[in-house]
């Protein structure tokens, strides 16, 4: 993994790419993995990794321990929040995960944060370049191209208070 590829341009902010994972990555050199936890019962399409249903929480990065079957990390969404300080020991993690490190870095440098919010809703931090504005009812992506229109939506709401 050419770490160039995923630099924010600016220190310390993201923009397309997370400057938290990058300083991770970064810090934790060598052999660090990606892994996406196979084992939820929540989910019917367990096995395999797909871009467009990623769930954060599922995702560990870290180094593998082979002969422990164990994973030395921390979950992706710790990492993007605040770079860790420690990282931990997952125990028998690697039944319980699938190494999803080629994809989700092709993933990654192709589209950038929009692999980890790929609804567009807009809870991720530095994000004033991310959207070019065609008109005042249409916008398309930067970072993975989406084009996307608004759509403005009436709700009614009843309050019922006892007076
Ligand atoms: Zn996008």
């Amino acid at each position: 993994m050419n770490l160039n590829l995923i630099k924010p341009k600016v220190k310390g902010e993201s923009d397309k790419y997370s400057w938290n994972l990058y300083k991770y990555l970064h810090k934790y050199k060598g052999n660090t993995r990606v892994y996406y936890n196979k084992s939820d019962i929540m989910s019917s399409d367990k096995d395999s990794y797909n871009k467009n249903t990623l769930r954060l929480s599922d995702i560990l990065v870290g180094t593998p321990v082979e002969h422990e079957d164990s994973v030395i990390g921390n979950s992706l969404l710790e990492i993007l929040r605040k770079v860790p300080s420690q990282q931990y020991w997952y125990q028998s993690a690697l039944i319980t995960y699938s190494d999803i490190t080629e994809e989700f870095y092709n993933d990654y440098i192709d589209i950038g944060r929009c692999l980890i919010d790929n609804s567009h809703t807009g809870w991720l931090r530095n994000t004033d370049n991310r959207f070019t504005y065609i008109n005042d009812n249409e916008r398309k992506c930067n970072w993975c191209g989406i084009e996307q229109h608004r759509e403005v939506e009436e709700v009614i709401k009843h309050v019922t208070n006892w007076i």
